[in-house]
């Protein structure tokens, strides 16, 4: 048999730019400053630290201020400098940062929610600030007067919270993996709708607003892209993380999500590509493809004498069959499965090379990441999180934001949208190596995969043995 040929995609793995490290304590968000060498970071020690890299090549804290208490999160708005910081006792603080980033001057405070501030959005075209607390409260405050302009009671705590400037819909996703939909007007709001597809806890939200997609990454390791402005109701799976997907940021100009998990891993998916839905998984009471009873089908395993087999399903097709009928494995990546999954022999033979090319690449960070934060101008990705390796005699471990991305900084800024685009499609990390051993070795990996859907089936089956 001849070797296989396999299209090389051009492989280009993120560069570690800098680790900027300093902190004891978990730091929960960080972004970059645009067009300088700067980033933002606010910390459970409570501090909020802008730093700067110095002549020596490394970052130094050119701001350190301490909050009264732990900074959960924050929302920087480069265009005013302004900065607003969410903390753990409930309240949002707003500070103006000075054009040099040395000083940073308290504008005001606002007493947003009963418990810690989960997110915040400052929104400068309405003068919002829209807020998402441990209280379950969604709130949004204008940012001129700072008066509370209205709330709502969420389902969950929320952890992801985006908005729609244009038609002013808010998204909220919480821990119960459900995405709320709301309509905001100045003072008050309605719903819209609310969609479930996760097995687990929404972790993070992405909206685009150019192609009107929503994006939405769960404790249960996969993504979900909604197709908010197709109306269609359309929800696309991505799975290719093998732990919770913590963040979430999109390059609008080169249509790419790029997802980061909790084990570090970061997933750079090209959503040019155009994917399918993945069916709905059929039920039956013996194997679709060679009539084989299923365990739990007494009366037919009674009438032919045959011992029942395990139920399984084909992720290409649905349909319910057999471990014999389905004994080989594929990844089906305009599916959104780029790691290998079970399918039933004859959807094996029908897949072709093609449709098996990984339409995402996969990189690892070595670290757990908790935020990123992509600017878009430069290339540059930004992680914080904590490091995987705790080092002895340490409590906790160092957080570590990475810069990775490629290359060193362009010397000057892109100013068209094709410089832009020529600039990130030659440049930005994105083309990086697949790594499929260890998903691929694992027996009955697909059985772990989470899904929407049924999966009544195979739980019974396990259940019997
Ligand atoms: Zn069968
Ligand atoms: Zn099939």
């Amino acid at each position: 048999m001849a070797a296989e040929i396999q299209p090389k995609p051009l492989t280009r793995k993120p560069i570690l730019l800098q680790r900027v490290e300093g902190s004891q304590e978990v730091v929960n968000m960080a972004v970059i400053v645009p067009k300088e060498e700067g980033v933002i970071s606010v910390s459970e020690d409570r501090t909020v630290r802008v730093w700067l890299k110095r002549d020596s090549g490394q970052y130094w804290p050119s701001i350190y201020h301490v909050m009264p208490s732990p900074c959960s999160c924050m929302s920087f708005n480069p265009e005013t400098r302004r900065l607003s910081i969410g903390l753990d006792n409930g309240t949002i603080s707003e500070f103006l940062l000075s054009e040099d980033y040395n000083k940073m001057t308290p504008v005001k405070n606002y007493q947003a929610h009963q418990s810690r501030v989960t997110m915040i959005l400052f929104v400068l075209e309405l003068e919002w600030v829209l807020s998402t607390g441990q209280d379950k409260q969604f709130a949004w405050h204008c940012s001129e007067s700072g008066q509370r302009l209205g709330g709502y009671r969420t389902s969950a705590v929320a952890s992801g919270l985006q908005f729609d400037v244009e038609t002013r819909h808010v998204f909220i996703g919480d821990h119960s993996g459900q995405v709320t939909i709301l309509k905001l007007e100045q003072e008050n709001c309605t719903l819209v709708t609310t969609f479930r597809g996760h097995t687990g806890g929404v972790t993070a939200l992405c909206w685009d607003p150019v192609q009107r997609m929503l994006f939405s990454g769960s404790s249960d390791h996969s993504v979900i892209m909604w197709d908010i402005g197709g109306r269609k109701g359309t929800a696309i799976e991505l799975q290719g993380h093998n732990d919770r997907v913590q963040a979430l940021s999109y390059a609008q100009h080169t249509r790419q999500l790029i997802s980061c998990g909790g084990d570090g891993g970061i997933v750079v998916w090209n959503m040019d590509v155009e994917r399918q839905e993945t069916p709905e998984w059929l039920d039956s009471d013996s194997c679709q493809k060679c009539d084989q009873p299923f365990f739990w089908n007494f009366k037919q395993m009674w009438d032919s004498k045959k011992i029942g087999l395990r139920q399984h399903h084909c992720r290409k097709c649905g349909k319910a069959v057999c471990g014999k009928c389905s004994s080989k494995r594929s990844s089906i990546p305009l599916m959104g499965f780029e790691f290998e999954v079970r399918v039933c022999d004859s959807c094996h033979e029908a897949i072709t090379d093609e449709e098996r090319a990984p339409t995402a690449t996969f990189h690892d960070s070595k670290h757990n990441i908790v935020h990123v934060h992509f600017d878009a101008t430069r290339g540059w990705l930004l992680t914080s999180g904590t490091d995987k390796v705790i080092k002895p005699g340490q409590a906790r471990a160092a957080w570590s934001p990475l810069l990775a991305l490629l290359p060193p900084p362009q010397p000057c800024f892109p100013q068209t949208d094709s410089d832009m685009e020529s600039l990130e499609k030659n440049h930005i990390l994105l083309k990086g190596e697949i790594y499929t051993g260890k998903e691929a070795a694992a027996e009955d990996a697909d059985d772990e995969v989470l899904r929407k859907g049924d999966r009544v089936g195979e739980d019974r089956c396990q259940a019997g043995f």
